[in-house]
C-alpha cells in the first residue's frame, strides 16, 4: 500500500490531499476517507481503483523528468554516445535531425522498390 511514489493519496471527489487510510474493527478492511469532503472507499479494491490511476500520473511525471536521448540511432556526440535531445526536439543537434531524416528517407526508398 505504501508505493514510494506517490506520498498522499488525493481524494477523487474533491483533489484534496487531506485524506487518511483507517481500518475496519469490524470487517478488518481499510477505509480510505476525506476529511475535506467526506468521501469514503471500502476495502483495498476501492482504494486501489482511486490510488492506481495516481501511481500511474505520478510515474509519467517522473518520466518526463527524465532526460531523453536523442533520437539519432547512431548519435555520437557525447565523446562517441548518445547524447540528450534538446529541449523540444527528438535530436541533440541539428545535424542528428538531418542524418535521421536522411536515413528514413534510404529506408523508405529501399522497402518502395
Ligand atoms: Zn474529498
Ligand atoms: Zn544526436
Amino acid at each position: 500500500m505504501s508505493d514510494p511514489i506517490i506520498s498522499k493519496i488525493l481524494c477523487p471527489k474533491c483533489g484534496s490531499s487531506t485524506t487518511f487510510i483507517e481500518r475496519d474493527y469490524a470487517t478488518k478492511e481499510r477505509i480510505l476517507s476525506c476529511f475535506m469532503c467526506g468521501m469514503r472507499a471500502y476495502g483495498d479494491i476501492e482504494i486501489q481503483k482511486i490510488l492506481l490511476p495516481q501511481i500511474e500520473a505520478a510515474k509519467e511525471k517522473q518520466l518526463k523528468r527524465v532526460q531523453r536521448l536523442c533520437s539519432w540511432k547512431d548519435c555520437n556526440k557525447d565523446n562517441g554516445s548518445r547524447r540528450n535531445a534538446r529541449t523540444n526536439s527528438k535530436y541533440c543537434s541539428r545535424d542528428c535531425s538531418n542524418k535521421n531524416a536522411r536515413y528514413r528517407y534510404l529506408e523508405r526508398k529501399k522497402i518502395g522498390g
